[in-house]
Order: C-alpha cells, then sequence, then structure tokens
C-alpha cells in the first residue's frame, strides 16, 4: 500500500490491513515501492510509475476531481479509481459562497484600499458592490458541491437556483426550489453563475466567448471547479470590458497561477489559490475517506465511490 504523506488518521486506517509506505524523497523511491503496491492513495500518477506497479489494484484520490489521472490508461490496466466527493461537499461550497460574496461586495480590492491609506470617507459611492441576497443563483453541475451551493443560496440568502445538469434532481428541487433549465436559459438569468462541474471533454472550454456575452453585464461568474471549464482568455477579456461584472476564481488551466496571467490586473476578479476543501477538518477526513475507500475494495470486496466502472467489472470477471 502506498501513501502520499497522509494524515495520522488516514494511515492508521491503512495500517490494520496493509503496509504503508510513503512519503518519498525521489520519485525514483516512489516508483521502486511500487513495485509490489496493491493500492496507491493521493497524488498525480505517470504512465513510467503505472508500468513499474504491476500488481496495482486500485486508486483513491482524496478529492473529488480526477482529472490528474489517465482513466483510460488506468481503466485499460484494470485499475479501479475512487475519489472523495461527499466529505469535501459542504467546505468546498462555503468557499463557492465566500467568492460570490467576497466578489459581489468586493471585499479583497476594499480590503487592499484600507490598507493602502487610500479610504478616506464613507460616502463613497465607488465603494457599492451589488446584493447578494434576493438575486438568481445559476448553478452549473448540480453534484455534491452544486448541491450545497444551491442550499445556502435558497436558504441562507433567499436567491432562486436555476441549474444546468445531465439529470434532474427531484431531492434538491425540493428542498431548494431549484428549476433545471438549459444551460444559454441560465447564462441569460442569472445574476451569478456558479460553476461546479467536473472537467471533462463535454465541460472543458464549455462557458467560452459566446456564452459570457449572454450574460448579464451585472453578472459574477464563480468557478471552484476547473480552470479549463471557463476559456480563461476570453473570461479576462469580458472582464477588462465590462460584458460580465467580475468573477470569483479558485481554480486555473496552469497552478500556481503565472504572473502574466490577464487576470493579476483586474479589479473586479477575486483570486484564490484552489483551496475550495482546504480546511483542517475536512482534508483530514477527506484523507480518512479515501483511505476507507481502498479498504472497502481491496479488503471487502465492497466498492464505492468507483469513477471507472468498466475496470471494476473487467477485474471482477477476472
Ligand atoms: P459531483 O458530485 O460528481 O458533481 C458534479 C456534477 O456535475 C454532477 O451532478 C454531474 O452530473 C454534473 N455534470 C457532469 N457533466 C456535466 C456537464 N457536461 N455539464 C453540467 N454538469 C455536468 O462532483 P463534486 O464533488 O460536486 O465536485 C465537482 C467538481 O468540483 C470536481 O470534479 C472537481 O473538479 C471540483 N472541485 C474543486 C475543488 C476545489 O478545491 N476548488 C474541491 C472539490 C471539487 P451527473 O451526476 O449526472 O453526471
Amino acid at each position: 500500500m502506498l501513501g502520499y504523506d497522509l494524515p495520522e488518521e488516514a494511515r492508521n486506517v491503512l495500517g490494520e490491513h496493509f503496509e504503508v509506505l510513503g512519503p518519498f524523497e525521489t520519485e525514483e523511491d516512489r516508483i521502486e515501492a511500487m513495485r509490489d503496491a496493491v493500492g496507491h492513495l493521493g497524488g498525480r500518477i505517470s504512465k513510467e510509475l503505472l508500468q513499474a506497479a504491476p500488481s496495482l489494484r486500485a486508486i483513491s484520490t482524496p478529492s473529488a476531481g480526477y482529472d490528474h489521472l489517465d482513466l483510460e490508461d488506468i481503466t485499460r490496466r484494470g485499475i479501479v479509481v475512487m475519489n472523495s466527493s461527499a466529505p469535501l461537499a459542504e467546505t468546498t461550497a462555503d468557499l463557492a459562497f465566500a467568492l460570490i460574496l467576497a466578489t459581489a461586495r468586493r471585499v479583497a480590492e476594499l480590503d487592499a484600499l484600507v490598507r493602502s491609506g487610500h479610504w478616506t470617507g464613507n460616502e463613497h459611492r465607488e465603494h457599492n458592490g451589488v446584493d447578494v441576497h434576493g438575486k438568481v443563483l445559476g448553478i452549473i453541475g448540480l453534484g455534491h458541491i452544486g448541491s450545497g451551493v444551491a442550499r445556502r443560496g435558497a436558504l441562507g440568502f433567499d436567491m432562486r437556483v436555476l441549474y444546468y445538469s445531465p439529470r434532474h434532481r427531484p431531492d434538491v428541487e425540493a428542498s431548494t426550489g431549484a428549476k433545471k433549465v438549459d444551460l444559454d436559459e441560465l447564462l441569460i438569468t442569472s445574476d451569478f453563475v456558479c460553476v461546479t462541474a467536473p472537467l471533462g471533454s463535454e465541460t472543458r472550454g464549455l462557458i467560452g466567448r459566446r456564452e459570457l456575452h449572454i450574460m448579464k453585464p451585472t453578472a459574477i461568474i464563480v468557478n471552484i471547479a476547473r480552470g479549463a471549464i471557463v476559456v480563461e482568455d476570453e473570461l479576462a477579456e469580458a472582464l477588462r470590458t465590462g460584458v460580465i461584472r467580475g468573477a470569483g476564481l479558485d481554480v486555473f488551466v496552469h497552478e500556481p497561477l503565472p504572473p502574466s496571467s490577464p487576470f493579476m490586473s483586474l479589479p473586479n476578479t477575486v483570486l484564490l489559490p484552489h483551496i475550495g476543501s482546504a480546511s483542517d477538518e475536512t482534508r483530514s477526513q477527506t484523507a480518512v475517506y479515501a483511505a476507507e475507500n481502498l479498504v472497502q475494495y481491496l479488503v471487502f470486496g465492497a466498492p464505492r465511490n468507483v469513477v471507472n466502472p468498466a475496470a471494476l467489472e473487467a477485474h471482477l470477471g477476472r
């Protein structure tokens, strides 16, 4: 069993059933340790690493997203991949709302103004933001995180919730009044657009120039999913020219965000270093949950949170 720099609680979960190796100083050490590994928890996995791991049966990622893995290659090798959406959804929904509020009320920009000594009076209209409560909230991808965002918007801020997602969610509709619409209707109608869909072939570049131009000029977009779902240059241009009002971004195509990014000089953006699930409690709980994924499958033969069921079928069929 191969672990990354696991919190102790997660290491204990695995330690009851497996020898846990890692963290490693070098990639060579890591590759060497894979020779007999049956499971892998955390981090990127190169082709070289996979080739060095003939016994590998399962990969568990302590994240909701798994776009950092070459799922096609991994599935072809009959290795099961499990993700960990449930324990981090509420924390990430909190952050989505932090970005909605911070962008609408210009929290980061005005904090910088106070610190720089440029706060000269209280009657300045130029400090105005826009309201969040009572507005229309459009959610792209109504899964674990999207449902949490919907609940916060509807119940906490009296917002009307629209969503664009492949499946109907009658449970979320019943508890929040959310309405399923097509993407254009969501973009045309929403005051806040929150992206909480996974990155994949259908969502890469989903929000580009055309989509931004049908949004309200007063609209704010928040992306806590993956940077590549939005065409970054086109978003930056829309923000620079007033096509939309603002953006709150936790994720980017290139992370860490390079200094040359056009977002850096735009005051109507709030930029965060991919911290959606980064709370002490949730990071630890998510690591335990990811460890339990491995135990459930490898020890008890009861896989859960499998994102490539084809590999599971191949494996069980052996
Ligand atoms: P989830 O529970 O799988 O929810 C994703 C939702 O998106 C599902 O309802 C899914 O519908 C929907 N969806 C799939 N394809 C879509 C499409 N083409 N258009 C619109 N919606 C689509 O995942 P989650 O836990 O909410 O996480 C969502 C994403 O957030 C992750 O994939 C990850 O990339 C990102 N994330 C970021 C952070 C961060 O630190 N910023 C933290 C956690 C997660 P179906 O269920 O019908 O497929």
